[in-house]
């Protein structure tokens, strides 16, 4: 039986405020939850510890939405894997497309924060997707499949229980486009059979969609039998939109 995982990213949203007013109600609602669905929260890392403080007790996980290549030293500004563990974390999310967009991370720097994020105990969440150009030039799977590979070069097979991928293609993500669930689920098939290829346990791997999934798509998405479950942006925001789509899995 694979993991069922929702995953909140909040991006570079949030306040003390949201923090107090959201949390408690996703916990509230997750408890009630009748799927066995797992429930991760990824605020922004200066929230880390108060959403953890307000999900004592629960089931509810928490998350970094990105962790540095190094685990100390003179990098200001960057938060390491050890840090996320130590706070509590136990998920990382790596190689989200707005950080290779908007802060140049390559491949091999996404390989560099799988591996510290595997080192401090974490389960990685690693995000791979093509641009809608890749996608129109017929090349989305060659590109996945690429993240894919180079990403996880340095795993061991044998820790593949460690490693969630969440498919998201860059044209989907905050845009209110969706690809189909067909579309979806095709891509979701390849990246497992390149898990495979890679010597992992891909049929007991997790592997999530994310791309504007909202209360009234996640169900379709969720039905196709490679998606084990979603990465939530925006709708993540919304306490009732959010828990709507947790339901849907299963
Ligand atoms: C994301 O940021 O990972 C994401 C999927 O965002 P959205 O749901 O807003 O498209």
């Amino acid at each position: 039986m694979r993991r069922q995982i929702v995953a909140a990213n909040w991006k570079l949203n949030g306040s003390s405020e949201l923090v107090q007013s959201l949390v408690p109600r996703v916990r509230e609602m997750a408890a009630s939850l009748d799927n066995a669905v797992e429930v991760v929260i990824m605020p922004p890392s200066l929230y880390v510890g108060a959403v953890k403080g307000l999900l004592q007790g629960s089931q509810v996980a928490v998350g970094a939405q990105n962790v540095a290549r190094w685990q100390a030293g003179a990098y200001t500004g960057e938060v390491s894997a050890d840090m996320a563990a130590d706070l509590g974390c136990t998920f990382a999310l790596v190689g989200h497309s707005e950080r290779r967009e908007l802060f140049g991370e390559t491949d091999t720097m996404v390989a560099e924060k799988v591996s510290r994020a595997l080192e401090s105990g974490l389960d990685v969440m690693l995000c791979v997707g093509e641009t809608l150009r890749q996608r129109e030039f017929g090349e989305a799977k060659a590109v996945v499949c690429r993240q894919v590979e180079r990403a996880l070069a340095g795993v061991d097979p044998g820790r593949g229980e460690k490693v969630v991928v969440a498919y998201e293609p860059v044209w989907a993500i905050g845009t209110g486009k969706t690809a189909t669930a067909e579309d979806a689920q095709a891509m979701h098939q390849a990246i497992r059979e390149k898990l495979s290829q890679m010597g992992f346990a891909a049929n007991e791997m997790s592997l999530l969609y994310g791309g504007s999934v909202k209360p009234d798509n996640a169900g379709a998405l969720f039905a196709e039998p490679d998606i084990d479950g979603g990465l939530i942006g925006g709708a993540s925001l919304q306490a009732e939109d959010f828990i709507a789509i947790c339901q849907a899995v299963g």
